[in-house]
């Protein structure tokens, strides 16, 4: 089997049938499931016997559904010693911990550090304030966490972020991030509202840390949309969120839209071309479609659910064909390449092999002779270019453990010696070495003459893409970021969405130590959010009533100052 598949024969079937296994929406039971193609779009239905059938959308474009499936890759799986849950019988997603049946290595591992928020968004039910406990991990279980993620094999964790609530509450956070780096993790980042950097004295701190890396959270650029995603209008505050990141030197922000239908759906093309206005600092967007929770009808849900598929025709409308949706692909079309690279360079390496309902990206380049910006597909054909990185990580993956001939042999001759002779052992290895070298180059070769019929044309495009192929350190991967704006989605699950096939192969994942038995757990984003959260944060929750009044204060006294703040009117320059 091919390590990638192209499996054409699904583009031409004329009705889409796939039994998976979800879950029940209402008692979280594992139950079997369908994926079907019918009136124009494509399902997922299923039927708990005790709480009965339940169907949702999800593509509204069969087309595009039939070709991104042509994308499921083969992760690389920590090794099993890493992993603290056994299977049981309840499945997956129930024995998250990772359990002995996960697919993938976490690309990226969050880490909340708070649960207290400086705002209180309609849409979210887990902060302190709502909830009315406090949940924080100490720091030294933070730096247990971390520690763990850095000792995952054979693919340890590079990127961790730290999350919330909002992370900026904890007063440690710089020690936190520092720590971080000096554990070795080469991307370190931070998931936040972003309300504290509006303190420029703040930006300068956390820069001062060495942190490079700020998903912001971002839905819109009008007045309305955030008094609807938010509670107010946040939008001055915003922009003077990013003019003070900007001055304190900050050069890698990530825009996070959560997309939301009727609320932020028309503002897809703003942001974009926000990110492109101020493209010495934001190098990504990733939108993010609502998740739904709750009990919904069925009616309702299909009104209110954004799928990849609609988010990417609503990016190639609003910014009239520019992006149009055939220039996105499904995130684990990159697996077989980063595998490649991985091995030839020795440099860490990282799992896309996420399911390709999970998400999409694609990248814009600017060309030097325009000003313009271009996509990635005019300067190479992708599918191409994707085809050949499977077909020689397939070739490798056959063939890279097998390199121990001259040992063996070498060890065979050792056994009918009278005495042991150890450099016997070492000349084979030395050959076996030689060997794997010569064979890399001869692999090397071929690879980049084949990538080289895959060019469209020159320009900036191919210098970037040159140095990710050619990369021997993490540093030539962020460059390529610096050259580029990526435009890219993750469509996290809910209960109605959610697959086993997903989540099994899931490497967006939080860390907690879970003090029911003193174990550091990496849970995918979507099964924590969905079902373990709660049971985990049990164990640690404080209620508010409890927590020093001081900080409980400060956290309300926060809220107030920046309500007020939106209200007042926009300074002038
Ligand atoms: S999502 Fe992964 S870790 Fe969780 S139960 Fe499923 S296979 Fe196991
Ligand atoms: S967090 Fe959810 S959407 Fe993202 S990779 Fe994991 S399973 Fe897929």
């Amino acid at each position: 089997m091919a390590y990638l598949e192209y499996n054409t024969a699904d583009i031409s079937e004329e009705k889409f049938r796939r039994e998976v296994t979800s879950v029940c929406p209402e008692c979280i039971k594992v139950i079997p499931a369908v994926i079907e193609e019918g009136e124009g779009k494509i399902w997922l239905k299923k039927k708990c016997p005790e709480h009965g059938e339940y169907k949702d959308i999800l593509s509204q474009h069969p087309e595009y559904y039939k070709w991104s499936q042509n994308f499921w890759a083969e992760g690389i799986a920590v090794d099993q010693d890493k992993r603290c849950v056994p299977n049981t019988e309840k499945g997956c997603p129930w024995d998250c911990g990772s359990c002995q049946r996960h697919k993938t290595t976490p690309i990226l591992t969050l880490i909340d550090v708070t649960n207290k928020c400086n705002l209180r968004c309609p849409i979210c039910f887990a902060n302190a304030a709502v909830t009315g406990n406090v949940v924080e991990p100490t720091f030294e279980e933070v730096v247990k966490i971390m520690k763990h993620l850095r000792s995952l094999t054979p693919y340890s964790n590079v990127a961790v972020s730290f999350s919330g609530g909002e992370p900026t509450l904890r007063s440690d956070l710089p020690d936190m991030i520092r720590k971080a780096y000096e554990l070795n993790f080469l991307q370190v980042m931070l998931i936040t509202n972003g309300i504290k950097f509006k303190n420029l004295d703040y930006c300068k701190e956390i820069r001062d840390t060495g942190l490079q890396t700020i998903y912001l959270q971002f839905d819109g650029t009008t007045p309305e949309t955030w008094e609807q995603t938010r509670g107010f209008n946040l939008w001055p505050l915003k922009q003077r969120i990013i003019k003070n990141l900007r001055i304190a030197g900050f050069d890698s922000v990530v825009l996070v839209p959560t997309i939301a239908k009727g609320v932020s759906d028309d503002e897809v093309g703003n942001i974009i071309q926000f990110a492109i206005d101020n493209i010495d600092i934001v190098r990504a967007v990733n939108f993010q479609p609502v998740s739904l929770c709750g009990r919904i009808p069925p009616d309702k849900l299909a009104e209110m659910r954004i799928n990849i598929s609609d988010l990417i025709h609503m990016i190639g409308e609003q910014t009239n064909g520019v992006l149009s949706p055939n220039t996105f692909y499904p995130i684990p079309v990159v697996a077989p390449m980063a595998n490649l690279i991985t091995w030839y360079t020795g440099v860490p390496g990282v799992d896309f092999a996420c399911s390709p309902d999970c998400g999409f990206a694609t990248f814009m380049v600017l060309n030097d002779e325009t000003g313009e910006l271009e996509c990635i597909t005019d300067y190479i054909d992708i599918p191409e270019f994707f085809k050949i990185s499977n077909k020689y990580w397939d070739e490798v993956s056959k063939r890279k453990d097998k390199f121990h001939r001259f040992e063996t042999i070498a060890g065979g001759i050792n056994e009918f010696l009278p005495f042991d002779l150890p450099f016997i052992k070492n000349i084979g290895k030395g050959l076996d070495g030689l060997h794997e070298q010569a064979y890399k180059r001869y692999v090397l070769a071929r690879y980049f003459w084949d990538v080289l019929g895959t060019i469209k044309k020159t320009g900036r495009g191919i210098q970037s893409v040159s140095k990710i192929l050619t990369r021997t350190s993490w540093d030539d991967v962020a460059s390529f970021m610096y050259d580029t704006l990526m435009v890219s989605c993750m469509h996290f699950q809910d209960l109605y969405s959610m697959r086993t096939a997903r989540t099994e192969r899931c490497i967006v994942h939080y860390a907690v130590h879970d003090r029911r038995d003193d174990k550091v757990k990496q849970i995918p984003f979507c099964t924590y959010n969905s079902i373990h959260r709660p049971l985990i944060e049990k164990a640690i929750a404080v209620p508010v009533s409890q927590v020093e009044e001081g900080e409980v204060l400060t956290m309300e006294k926060e809220y107030k100052e920046i309500e007020k703040e939106a209200a007042a009117p926009i300074p002038k320059e």
